[in-house]
C-alpha cells in the first residue's frame, strides 16, 4: 500500500488560521500587535525571497512587520547595531536574522545579541544550548526542525522508543532536528558527508529526516517498510514544462519511497510551508510571553 502523504500545506494553513484568530483576539482585548523584525544582509535572491514571504505572512495574519536591509559589504558593527535597535524596540516581539550572513560577518556574535525572549528563530546560543540539555527548556525551537516533529505528531507517528536517522548535521536543520527527536525519546543516528554505508544506516530508520540538499539521493530501497519519511530538502531540477524552467524536488526519491514508506512528506507541500507557519506561531508566543 502506498504511503500516507503528510500534507504540510494543509497543516500549515491550520496553524496560520489559529495564529490569525489569536492575533485578532489580542487586538479586540486591546493588547499589542505581535510584530516580527527581520534583518537581511546582502543581496542573495533566495534570502530576499524568504524575508519577503515572512513579512507577507506577518501582515496576512494581522501581525506587524519590520524589515532592515543592509548591503552585502556591511560591517560587523552595522549588523550588530541593526540587531541592537530592533532587540531594544518594545514594539518588536520577535527578531530574525536571515542566514547565511556574508562571510565577513561573525554569525555567532550576531545571533548572541538577540534576547532569548525575542529569538523566534531559536538560533541564539542560549536557546540552542537549552535544547541540547536535559531538563532545560528553550523558549523557542528552530522552526524547520520543529516543523518535522509537528508533522510527525499530526500524522499520528509514534516517536518515543523508535529508531530515527537524521541525514545532515547543519545548525539550521539537521542538528536541532536530532536534538528534538532525542527529547521525544527516539534513539537517533546523525549522518553527514563522512558517514560510511549510508543506505544501510537509513534502512534501520523507523523515522527518517532527510536534510542534505542532494537531489533525490535517498532511494526507495534505502527505506524501511512502513517508515515515516520527512523530506526537508529543497532542490531545483530543470523542467522545460514549467514557466520558471525548473521544479522543486526533495532529498528523497518520492516516487520510489512512497511505495515503501508508511508516511511521507511531499516536496513541495511538505516541510516547506510549515517553516513560516511555525515562525508566525513563535512570534505570537513571543508577544504573549512579553505581555507577562
Ligand atoms: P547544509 O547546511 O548544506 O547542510 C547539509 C548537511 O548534509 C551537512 O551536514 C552535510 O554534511 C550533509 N551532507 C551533504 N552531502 C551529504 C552526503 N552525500 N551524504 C551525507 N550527508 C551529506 O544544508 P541545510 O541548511 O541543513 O539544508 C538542507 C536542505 O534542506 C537543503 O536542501 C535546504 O534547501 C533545505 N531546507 C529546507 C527548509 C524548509 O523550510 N523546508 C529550511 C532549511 C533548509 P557535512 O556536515 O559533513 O558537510
Amino acid at each position: 500500500m502506498p504511503a500516507q502523504i503528510i500534507d504540510g500545506k494543509a497543516i500549515a494553513q491550520k496553524i496560520r488560521q489559529e495564529v490569525a484568530l489569536a492575533v485578532a483576539e489580542r487586538a479586540a482585548a486591546g493588547r499589542s500587535q505581535p510584530t516580527l523584525a527581520t534583518i537581511l544582509v546582502g543581496d542573495r535572491p533566495d534570502s530576499a525571497a524568504y524575508v519577503a514571504s515572512k513579512g507577507r505572512a506577518s501582515l496576512e495574519l494581522g501581525m506587524g512587520s519590520v524589515n532592515r536591509t543592509l548591503p552585502e559589504d556591511a560591517s560587523q558593527e552595522q549588523v550588530e547595531e541593526a540587531v541592537r535597535q530592533v532587540n531594544s524596540d518594545p514594539t518588536v516581539n520577535g527578531v530574525l536574522v536571515q542566514l547565511p550572513l556574508p562571510p565577513q560577518i561573525n554569525e555567532e556574535n550576531v545571533l548572541s545579541m538577540i534576547g532569548i525572549e525575542k529569538d523566534v528563530d531559536g538560533f541564539s546560543p542560549v536557546n540552542i544550548g537549552r535544547l541540547a540539555q536535559k531538563g532545560r527548556e528553550p523558549l523557542f525551537v528552530p522552526c524547520t526542525p520543529y516543523a518535522c516533529i509537528y508533522l510527525l505528531e499530526q500524522a499520528g507517528v509514534k516517536i518515543e522508543g523508535t529508531r530515527a536517522v537524521v541525514l545532515g548535521r547543519s545548525n539550521i536543520v539537521g542538528m536541532p532536528a536530532a536534538l528534538l527527536l532525542i527529547r521525544h525519546n527516539a534513539t537517533v543516528t546523525v549522518c553527514h558527508s563522512f558517514t560510511q554505508d549510508l543506505p544501510d544506516i537509513v534502512r534501520q530508520a523507523d523515522i527518517l529526516v532527510a536534510a542534505i540538499g542532494k537531489t533525490e539521493m535517498v532511494r526507495g530501497d534505502w527505506i524501511k517498510p512502513g517508515a515515516a519519511v520527512i523530506d526537508v530538502g529543497i532542490n531545483e531540477v530543470p523542467d522545460a514544462s514549467k514557466k520558471s524552467g525548473h521544479r522543486l524536488v526533495g532529498d528523497v526519491c518520492f516516487a520510489e519511497a512512497r511505495e515503501i514508506a508508511g508516511w511521507i512528506t511531499p516536496v513541495p507541500g511538505g516541510v516547506g510551508p510549515m517553516t513560516i507557519a511555525i515562525l508566525m506561531r513563535n512570534t505570537l508566543r513571543a508577544a504573549q510571553l512579553q505581555d507577562k
